[in-house]
């Protein structure tokens, strides 16, 4: 049969496709061998849901326990969906519930299939968690080795981590710790881990550390410490929604509260997580909270009562595997029938507890019962048992001691190390912001007296110059106002000045100038020849006059002369010379003005002056001259008149 899509060949093929298909389906939903794959009742979630639960249970928005189906579904649901990231997330999770619910075969088994995945360690936070888990898992197994290297290769982790990767590695350390009673190691670890969960906001990480710490100091007889750390504990665990850690929380304060003989706030305590542990059927919590119940029943003088619950709680505490619990019960029972003088029964029940001793996990509880065990032992005239248990209490207390002696001191050092790096980080803080604001201060300062000096040279310099130009411009006006415009010599107030000042220190001579018949100039040929006629005069005097001699342009075409002599002889030369001079520039002036047709003269009237003289005032002097002048003119002009 050859290929035809018109002969029915093709739809045959189809249908043995599908029935194949469907055969596959079939054989995959019977073949159900793997524990997380769904039964026929696993009712999957879609990707949001999935997604939610398991970032709300990791941020402990929502309960393990209280959500343990939910969790397993999203468990087994990403598994199915190949949603690796989050299936990894899911199985981290995962491990914790079965801790929580004390499988501890079946965690297991599971820690052991996922640490194997080479993609699941690229999520280090995940790897991280389930090897804390895996950590607590070995912390409870009687070889310690395991547990030991452990803790050795996550310690060896720390420094690479990001401070989110060190927090759960130390709250795995801080938990093993606490298992082998390193107290010392417990409240080092514990200390940065709560550090760091108080920078990163995580109140879960928080109430485990101060819970741990709280612990620790308990042991260590910091009741205290031990209580108020128990109170922290509570408060941050309270902020977040996780049921187990906030019962463990309750159950510390409670005992913490006991130690202070606070009977009734520490049942309240205590009854809260015993309501949580019972409500989640945790055993061990159970056995925990119960333990402590009895302890105040008995302390209460119930011993009815509290007989009953001890005894429970042996059962209890033995089925949970908290050893602790088990023995501390025990220990309980004994002692309530030794209050009721039933020593006998109280004798059976230490032995009992004498021959598993070394199930206790603390040398301190082990001393203390002890002290208990020679105290019945006594009672009950067995000398040589009682003999044995005061040596071994004594034993176990030195162990304890030196345990904690040395914890108090390193508790002591750890918190003024952490007290100390706290102070220094905020001293260097202060430091710095108090440096960088000075140097910016002072940058600033520099910058403002840079300006402000600037600022002051310009205006220094500007006040410089303006006064500079002002003077310059006053002297200008000063010579403007005593020049004369078309001569450049003094005009009638320079020549007067200078005039007044000569005539009260020397002998001079005042002589008056005025040009003979200028007007005719003026009409004949206009004021411009006139002028040069003027420049001309002006020229001429300029030339013969010596250094001391002075000269103005008194007004008009008169001019006025201070001649330092009193020489009639030394004057008509001068007036001579001037005649000379200042015919040859008239020449000068027609012959580049060849329609002027004759030379201008002038005539002088010179008033000579003496200093110590009464009569030396320039006014007269001028008058006189004047007078002269005019006389000279009378007698026919181009002449010296002199007095
Ligand atoms: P006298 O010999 O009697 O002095 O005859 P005068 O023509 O010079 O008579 P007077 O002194 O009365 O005339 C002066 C003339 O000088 C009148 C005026 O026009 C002329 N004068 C005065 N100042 C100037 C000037 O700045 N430029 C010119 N071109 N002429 C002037
Ligand atoms: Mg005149
Ligand atoms: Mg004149």
């Amino acid at each position: 049969m050859t290929y035809n899509s018109k002969n029915g060949f093709v739809p045959l093929f189809q249908y043995i496709k599908y029935a194949f298909f469907i055969l596959c389906l079939l054989f995959f939903s019977l073949s159900n061998a793997d524990p997380f794959k769904p039964d026929s009742s696993f009712n999957a979630m879609d990707y949001k849901t999935t997604q939610s639960i398991i970032r709300d249970i990791r941020a402990n928005k929502l309960d393990y326990l209280k959500n343990a189906t939910q969790l397993k579904l999203a468990f087994e649901t990403s598994k199915i969906q190949n949603w690796n990231k989050l299936h990894y997330q899911a199985a981290a999770l995962y491990a914790e519930l079965l801790f929580r619910e004390e499988k501890y075969d079946e965690l297991h088994l599971h820690l052991n299939s996922y640490l194997e995945i080479e993609t699941l360690k690229q999520q280090t936070d995940v790897y991280l968690s389930l090897l804390e888990a895996k950590l607590k898992y070995l912390s409870r197994q009687e070889d310690g080795i395991p547990a030991q290297n452990l803790s050795k290769q996550l310690e060896e982790r720390l420094s690479n981590s990001t401070n989110n990767e060190k927090i759960i590695i130390l709250r795995a350390l801080a938990y093993y710790y606490t298992s082998i009673d390193a107290l010392k190691r417990t409240l080092n670890v514990s200390h940065i881990g709560l550090d760091l969960a108080i920078k990163g906001n995580d109140f879960s990480s928080q109430g485990f550390f101060y819970r741990k710490i709280g612990d620790a100091y308990s042991v260590s007889g910091d009741i205290d410490k031990g209580l108020e750390f128990a109170y922290k504990a509570v408060s941050a665990s309270e902020k977040t929604q996780d049921g187990h850690f906030t019962s463990k929380a309750y159950w510390s304060l409670g005992n913490a509260l006991l130690g202070r003989d606070k009977d009734q706030e520490a049942l309240e305590y205590i009854t809260k997580a015993l309501a949580y542990f019972t409500s989640v059927n945790m055993h061990a919590g159970m056995a925990y909270a119960q333990y402590s119940i009895a302890t105040i029943l008995f302390s209460q003088k119930k011993y009815d009562e509290a007989i009953i619950s001890a005894k429970n709680n042996i059962s209890l505490a033995k089925s949970a595997g908290v050893f602790d619990m088990q023995l501390a019960s025990m220990i309980l029972v004994s002692d309530i029938y030794a209050e009721q003088n039933q020593l006998q029964k109280a004798n059976d029940m230490s032995d009992k507890v004498y021959a598993i001793l070394d199930k206790f996990s603390r040398s301190f509880y082990k001393a203390e019962f002890l002290a208990k065990h020679y105290q019945l032992k006594k009672r009950l005239g067995n000398t040589d048992e009682a003999f044995d248990a005061i040596e071994k209490q004594l034993f176990h207390y030195k162990k304890h001691f030196e345990a904690t002696s040395a914890n108090n001191i390193k508790t002591l050092q750890v918190k003024f190390e952490v007290k100390e790096k706290e102070d220094e980080i905020l001293r260097l803080a202060n430091e710095n912001k108090i440096n960088e604001l000075k140097t910016k201060e002072e940058h600033q300062q520099k910058i403002i007296w840079r300006l402000t000096t600037a600022l002051a040279l310009i205006l220094v310099i500007l006040c410089l110059f303006i006064c500079y130009r002002q003077l310059q411009q006053r002297k200008k006006y000063h010579v403007m106002a005593s020049t004369d415009y078309l001569t450049g010599c003094p005009n009638r107030r320079g020549i007067m000045l200078m005039a007044q000042k000569q005539v009260n220190e020397q002998d001079i001579t005042i002589a008056l100038v005025d040009l003979d018949h200028f007007k005719k100039i003026n009409d004949t040929y206009g004021h411009d020849i006139g002028d040069l006629f003027l420049i001309a005069f002006a020229k001429a005097a300029k030339k013969i006059l010596r250094e001391d001699d002075k000269f103005g342009r008194y007004g008009g075409e008169e001019w006025l002369f201070i001649l330092n002599t009193t020489s009639k002889s030394t004057i008509k030369d001068i007036y001579k010379r001037l005649a000379e001079c200042f015919l040859n520039y008239c020449i000068d002036v027609r012959a580049e003005n060849p329609q002027i047709e004759w030379s201008v003269t002038f005539s002088m009237g010179a008033a000579i002056s003496y200093s110590n003289s009464s009569s030396n005032d320039i006014d007269k002097l001028i008058k006189q001259a004047d007078d002269l002048l005019y006389r000279a003119k009378d007698n026919g002009r181009n002449q010296l008149f002199i007095e």
